[in-house]
């Protein structure tokens, strides 16, 4: 494995990091108070090393993105390769580059046979902002600008510009001033377990879409441009909406000739056991927002995948479409990109996740849903959660909420293993490179963390 680029002190590292780095969803005071942050130096396959050459299994794959595992040499060989030919050149004013032409064709060969067009970001944020822009922008090219409003879903997560927050439904965020853009609407997420109450989960996906319905008359259809949801809403607590739901989503946007958005920043490139969640879940969109998996989070790059309808109406009606950043297309980015889908091709990554990782992580999952602790346990592919709740009978939850999530999730950090609180819901979604015995060492993990956090609050 290859050694940090210089000797590293560990101490003055922490020190330098509490005196002048802000990172980002952090309680600073809070972060400084429990001695500061632990620093990560290198990683290999499925796990990470600390300065202290701790072995830690990543369970969240980063944030949900190096699907392809970490210390694959030829995407940083690529790299360095692209960065001598040409570093940089931007894709504005009637130029391109050849890695950013290869990967918009990579990328429309992946998607559904509808979407041949891709438009380039740095950030799953950035991604979802140019999905507002584009629009706004297809509506007034088809002659219907009153088309502006967007309804999106409580507590779905979309990013952390101020259209990804505005379009995200996280309550703090918004108590935050994150909530700034008047146009978008927020309804009900298919959240079962937490808000299905009496009814089964079929009838409440059919409930939850018809809250969309409710929204859009209210608003007037006439006035309605969009409706963007993730197939799974990960950052939220990994939730995974009933059968119904999804086919009820896309018949209501069609009646009303609404765009559907499916944000697949988390779902794509294989995290469901197949390439996009919306194969998954048989969404029928017309834009689709990926960042993440798309070059493993080994660089910063996303797109927002345009439809045919879309692009057709946009191409055909002419005129600027006044929007890009200057990294749209980075050369070295889409490079490394494209190199990532190709391993994701040759070492069968997505059938992988689909056939075994997947079905063994659902199968040693369920072995935790009959603890007193645990609520209930869900997976798809290789995303899944447990929630952890007060009473498994009426699914109360623990007040106030997080508390005992924030304390598991401690549990894992002792035991050199990362698993993601969200409130009291405990989120995976491992590299998609991670091993049946891989699996057994993070769940046996997880089933010690959860009986450690059962004693601390007196349960077991
Ligand atoms: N959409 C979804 C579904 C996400 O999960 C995220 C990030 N977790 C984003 C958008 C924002 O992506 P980024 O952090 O790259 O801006």
């Amino acid at each position: 494995m290859t050694e940090p680029l210089r000797n590293l002190d560990i101490e003055e590292l922490v020190r330098l990091d509490t005196a002048h780095h802000l990172h980002p969803f952090t309680d600073y005071k809070a972060l400084a108070a429990e001695g500061g942050s632990r620093i990560i130096t290198r990683a290999e396959g499925v796990y990470l090393y600390d300065g202290h050459n701790n072995k830690i299994i990543d369970g969240m794959a980063g944030l949900w993105c190096v699907n392809v595992g970490y210390g694959r040499d030829d995407l940083a060989e690529l790299a360095m390769q692209q960065m001598k030919v040409l570093p940089y050149y931007n894709t504005f004013f009637k130029t391109a580059t050849a890695p950013s032409i290869e990967l918009a064709a990579k990328v429309a060969s992946k998607l559904p046979a509808n979407f041949n067009h891709v438009f380039f970001a740095n950030s799953g944020s950035e991604a979802n902002d140019t999905q507002l822009r584009m629009v706004h922008h297809y509506w007034q090219c088809a002659g219907q600008p009153e088309k502006r409003f967007v309804i999106s879903r409580e507590n779905a997560y979309h990013g952390s510009t101020v259209a990804g927050a505005s379009l995200g439904g996280m309550g703090p965020m918004h108590k935050q001033g994150g909530k700034l853009i008047p146009t978008i609407h927020h309804v009900m997420q298919p959240y079962w377990y937490k808000l299905g109450g009496d009814m089964t989960p079929e009838e409440f996906g059919l409930a939850a879409a018809k809250s969309l319905e409710d929204k859009i008359l209210e608003l007037g259809p006439e006035n309605v441009g969009a409706f963007i949801g993730e197939p799974i809403q990960g950052a939220g607590g990994v939730i995974i909406p009933p059968s119904t739901y999804w086919p009820e989503i896309n018949r209501i946007c069609k009646k009303y000739d609404i765009l559907l958005i499916c944000d697949e920043v988390i779902c794509g490139f294989g995290r469901t056991g197949n390439w996009f969640g919306l194969e998954t879940f048989g969404i029928e969109p017309d834009l689709i927002t990926m960042a993440k998996g798309l070059s493993s989070g080994y660089l910063p790059i996303a797109a927002t995948g345009v439809s045919d309808r879309v692009a057709n109406t946009i191409i055909e009606n002419g005129g600027e479409f006044y929007h890009g950043y200057t990294y749209s297309g980075h050369p070295v980015a889409c490079a490394v990109a494209l190199r990532n889908i190709e391993i994701m091709e040759e070492e069968k990554l997505v059938e992988n996740t689909r056939d075994v990782a997947g079905p063994h992580l659902a199968k040693r999952l369920a072995e935790l849903a009959d603890h007193p602790l645990v609520g209930e346990v869900r997976s798809v592919g290789l995303i899944g959660a447990i929630e952890l709740v007060k009473d498994k009978k009426t699914r109360e939850r623990f007040d106030p909420l997080g508390k005992v999530g924030t304390m598991c999730r401690d549990h894992f950090f002792k035991r050199n293993a990362i698993m993601r609180a969200c409130g009291d819901t405990m989120v995976l979604s491992p590299p998609l490179v991670i091993t049946p015995a891989e699996i057994d060492a993070l769940i046996d993990v997880a089933k010690e963390c959860i009986d450690a956090t059962a004693k601390d609050i007196g349960v077991m």
